[in-house]
């Protein structure tokens, strides 16, 4: 049984400050030299998961293979670490209430008054411990969500003040990550807010280990000094975060800083394999120094959150240097489309992927922009309710059914080419009932999607209800429009493709959750490659 060492990471001074990055390109660096490492986040709301939130709060929904929806910080461990996350790697205040209350009411506290502390307290070191005790981990990175000073934040952070003490320092270590803002009035970087956080993190009786920093300027040795001075660390133990072109030169500049070397010292673990992100750095070359250019229009509802498509315009970028080119996103909202204006929005493009979401809102801006792909011969991915409204489009366009639609925007429409699955038939409640997770998926050998795969069973990733209605498979099919990928086990359609068109492949499922680093996922590396194609016309 290994000895698994315990890493907090917490914040200071503001949210979004990349603790999820800081988290994966440390894991990514012990990963490197030769450690196994994972990664957990710990969320302070009260919802049991992600999954009922708009993405407007948020951003993306990450889905994991067991069927877990989770923050999309696991969409950064997973694509930094190219090893799946699962629902152990997320847990939420709600969920710590859930189970907690769940044993009250069975009697498991046997008559005594359930408090806070010890047991809210107990059920987060519960959480925390779980991926430990499997043995599979060296260490477990908790990244805990928040700011410290946040009500909701206490019990985690009282939760790491009691782990720290039982494990004892070389088996538990809190790094904390600030801000070091820079005055530009008066020309300076500002340690203040950084001494107030640890301070504010000091009451409740943790004292960081190692202070990383974010800012926009080289931090002076001076600054560190007085940063290790006022803050209870080493002048080595201050770490300098400064903002980067991309999100995967962190690994290298927390390298340069000696992050991944400071916090082995602490955990007393062997530091002599260093880390030497060979592929890493060779997708990192080829993602900085493009030979070409594209432009794709991601079409979608809660374009104004970017985060909202995280996992896809992550997948973009593996994408685009596995094809050696820039891919450009033209965000085109959904609903801003009009039959007038359809046209003139998305010329020039040379690929269109109309993305996931929910409800009826946008959704005929959605079906116009399948419509002008496929009219066009523009590369077209269609993910979930985007392969959903390419069936809808071509019911209604090319085979006539000028009603076509799914049972989720009209419930009695005449010709529901997509309807209810019939698992979801009695389903009432809204979180965690989804088909979600990893299912098989059986390709059909002579179509793209075996192109891009290269192989005919393929595993990937689902959060729907609604599915293409089999009443109509022989119709389209008939009409020209192919099932290319079946669930060998429901017979439900994965998968539909356009063979006379250039590259238009519609998804029941979310490639863009299995896009890592060092494995681009295929459709997307296809539907790139397809779009290069087309900017050379
Ligand atoms: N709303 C659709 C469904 O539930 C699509 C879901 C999605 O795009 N993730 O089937």
């Amino acid at each position: 049984m290994k000895n698994t060492k315990y890493v907090f990471v917490t914040g200071g001074v503001t949210s979004s400050l990349g603790k999820g990055i800081i988290a994966a390109s440390l894991a990514k660096l012990l990963q490197e030299r030769g450690y196994s490492v994972t990664i957990q986040k710990l969320d302070p709301y009260i919802n049991i998961d992600p999954g009922t939130l708009n993405p407007y709060e948020h951003g993306e929904c990450y889905v994991t293979d067991d069927g877990a929806e989770t923050d999309l910080d696991l969409g950064h461990y997973e694509r930094f670490l190219n090893i799946p996350t699962s629902q152990a790697n997320n847990v939420t205040t709600g969920r710590i209430y859930q189970s907690v209350i769940n044993k009250e009411r069975k009697g498991a506290f046997l008559g005594k008054t359930v408090q806070v502390i010890p047991h809210i307290t107990d059920e987060i070191k519960h959480r925390v411990q779980i991926l430990g005790e499997t043995g599979n981990f060296d260490i477990v990175i908790t990244e805990i969500g928040g700011t410290v000073g946040d009500i909701e934040s206490l019990p985690y952070v009282e939760s790491v003040r009691q782990l720290l003490w039982e494990k004892g320092e070389e088996n538990a270590i809190v790094i904390h990550l600030t801000l070091v803002p820079y005055l530009a009035a008066a020309g300076e970087l500002k340690t203040k807010p950084t001494q107030h956080s640890v301070k504010m993190l000091m009451q409740s009786g943790v004292s960081p280990d190692i202070l990383v920093c974010r800012t926009e300027h080289e931090i002076s040795d001076d600054i560190k000094r007085k940063l290790a001075l006022f803050c209870n660390v080493k002048k080595e133990d201050v770490i300098q975060s400064i903002d980067a072109d991309t999100i995967y030169d962190v690994p290298n500049l927390m390298f340069e800083e000696g992050l991944d070397q400071v916090v082995l010292n602490k955990l007393h673990l062997s530091s002599e394999k260093q880390p030497q992100l060979i592929e890493w750095n060779n997708f990192v070359q080829k993602h900085k120094n493009p030979t070409s250019e594209v432009e794709i229009g991601l079409i979608g509802k809660y374009v104004e959150l970017h985060d909202s498509y995280k996992s896809i315009t992550e997948a973009f970028i593996h994408a685009g240097s596995s094809n050696e080119t820039k891919v450009n996103v033209r965000w085109i909202h959904s609903e801003s489309l009009t039959p007038k204006n359809v046209e003139k929005k998305l010329q020039g493009l040379n690929g269109i992927l109309v993305a996931p979401g929910f409800g009826d809102r946008g959704i005929e801006g959605k079906v116009k922009s399948v419509k002008y792909a496929r009219e066009n011969n523009i590369p077209f991915l269609g993910i979930c309710l985007g392969m959903q409204m390419a069936v809808i489009e071509f019911s209604r366009n090319v085979i006539g059914l000028s009603d076509a639609f799914s049972t989720e925007m009209k419930k009695n429409c005449k010709n529901p080419v997509i309807n209810l699955m019939e698992s979801q038939e009695n389903v009432t409640e809204k979180g965690g009932t989804m088909r979600l997770g990893a299912w098989d998926c059986k390709v059909l050998k002579d179509s793209k999607t075996y192109d891009a795969y290269k192989s005919e069973m393929i595993s990937e990733r689902h959060r729907h209800r609604y599915e293409f209605n089999n009443d109509y498979l022989a119709q389209i099919e008939e009409a020209g429009m192919k099932a290319t990928g079946i669930n060998p086990k429901t017979g439900l359609v994965e998968v539909v493709e356009l063979p006379n068109h250039p590259w238009f492949i519609g998804v029941q499922y979310h490639p863009e959750y299995k896009s890592t680093v060092l494995n681009p996922h295929p459709l997307f590396v296809g539907f790139v490659k397809a779009a290069l194609k087309q900017s050379k016309k």
